[in-house]
């Protein structure tokens, strides 16, 4: 497991807070989760980072199982940071959800080194990578967004 990764995660723990709430003391929400417009590129980019593998199982993002952006530490609309998302299937994300709750353990992670520690794209980023159905733009999309980082 990364150290990037390990850091990244107590740093979600703390701004997380006891109650997963992800207020900052000013009021202000943490990694508020992107709008739905920019949903796809996300998954995408995430499916991109971890070369097509699911960080919980280890077994390919393929299409034969609905696949979702999941988080480690809590936060359905918030804990949108760097190092607490991974694409993974939707399944995998269930029982981690009945099992862990909350807190999904790092070495739970069947490839935890895949969970991407870098900056997510920006929201206009993530939205031209939604916005792309052709394989070819969607993958020029993807190249340029991780180039920009
Ligand atoms: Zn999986």
């Amino acid at each position: 497991m990364s150290e990037a990764l390990t850091r990244l995660h107590t740093m979600a723990l703390a701004m997380a807070g006891e109650a997963y709430t992800w207020t900052a003391p000013n009021g202000a929400t943490i990694g508020s989760r992107p709008r739905s417009d920019a949903m796809p590129g996300l998954t995408a980019w995430l499916i991109a980072q971890q070369g097509g593998i699911c960080a919980a199982c280890g077994e390919a993002l393929d299409g034969t199982e609905r696949i979702e952006v999941c988080h480690i530490v809590r936060g359905r609309e918030r804990g949108y940071v760097m190092g607490n998302l991974y694409a993974g299937h939707t399944s995998c994300n269930n029982i981690d959800a009945t099992i862990y709750g909350s807190v999904v353990p790092l070495s739970s992670l069947v490839r935890a080194d895949l969970v991407p520690v870098i900056p997510i794209p920006s929201h206009s980023q993530l939205k031209a990578l939604s916005n792309n159905t052709d394989k070819r733009a969607r993958r020029l999309a993807l190249r340029q967004a991780a180039q920009s980082r």
